[in-house]
């Protein structure tokens, strides 16, 4: 028995499950698990090809306040504590995929918000009506994430739904030229998202024709799945969603401050 108590504890103490977290998303080779050692160490680490979710302990920088914190006098002494949070690392190839999901099916007390990190520079197409396979692969993830997340709000038990859970896209390796910068980043992930939700919705009617049991399973993304989808609709499924840019790497360092802003403002 002792040593399973002496584990439990050893395990307990080193993940604090009391501490607001963060859950880090997006397709492999985005800039998470860089990211990751940015936000533990200050400085990038050669990185790894990631099978299962590892979580780390993070403290906001000082430079960063958090929203908490923002009306406190200088003389409060906790207006000068750094708060501490987690962040959830998940997979981001296709197949492992599921821990992500899963972390999201969970009933989460303490998750914050998602940060899902985008590799900016793989979205544009060289050939002009189709979309790079960087941007489907990214839109097809962010889409599926953002499915469950209204699932959640339209599924709830209780008539006020479940609370805000925030999403903030990390618009990655903006130091590249290829890159393309956060405001477009962001519709171009609404423009295939779009074009995802209608190629569904079409693909569903046809099976619901076949199977009258699918009806209930008939959901689709953000305001009733007409027209244009955009990040906005989301608010309304307690989702606000925010595109901000930055880069882990690069040739004058890292710059995440805006990806740190947001992350205070949660906290
Ligand atoms: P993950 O699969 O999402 O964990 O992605 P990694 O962190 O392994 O990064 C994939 C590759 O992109 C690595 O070669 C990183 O060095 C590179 N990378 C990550 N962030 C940046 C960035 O901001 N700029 C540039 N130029 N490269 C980056």
């Amino acid at each position: 028995l002792l040593p399973i108590l002496v584990h439990t504890f050893l395990y307990r103490a080193r993940t604090p499950t009391s501490l607001p977290s963060f859950l880090l998303v997006g397709p492999s080779g985005s800039g998470k698990t860089s990211l990751l050692t940015v936000f533990e160490n200050g400085s990038p680490a050669p990185t790894h090809l990631s099978q299962t979710p590892s979580t780390v302990q993070v403290q906001l920088p000082p430079s960063t306040k958090a929203d908490s914190q923002k009306y406190r006098s200088e003389h409060d002494p906790t207006a000068k504590q750094r708060p501490k949070f987690l962040i959830i690392d998940t997979p981001g190839h296709g197949k492992l995929r599921n821990h992500a999901f899963e972390q999201l099916r969970k009933p989460q007390p303490h998750l914050k918000g998602i940060i899902f990190v985008v590799d900016s520079a793989s979205l544009s197409s060289d050939t002009p009506g189709r979309s790079a396979a960087g941007l489907t692969e990214a839109a097809q993830y962010l889409h599926d994430i953002l499915l469950l997340l209204q699932k959640r709000y339209t599924g709830a038990k209780s008539s006020k739904g479940p609370p805000e859970l925030p999403v903030l896209i990390a618009a990655n390796k903006l130091d590249l030229f290829t890159a393309l910068p956060a405001q477009l980043v962001k519709s171009a992930l609404e423009a295939e998202i779009t074009r995802i939700r209608t190629t569904r919705a079409k693909g569903l009617l046809d099976s619901a024709v076949k199977d009258e049991t699918l009806e209930e399973e008939r959901e689709w993304l953000g305001d009733g799945g007409e027209g244009k989808f955009e990040f906005g609709q989301m608010e309304e499924v307690n989702v606000p969603i925010k595109v901000v840019g930055g880069n882990v790497i690069g040739a004058d360092g890292s710059d995440i401050s805006g990806w740190w802003e947001w992350i205070g403002e949660q906290l």
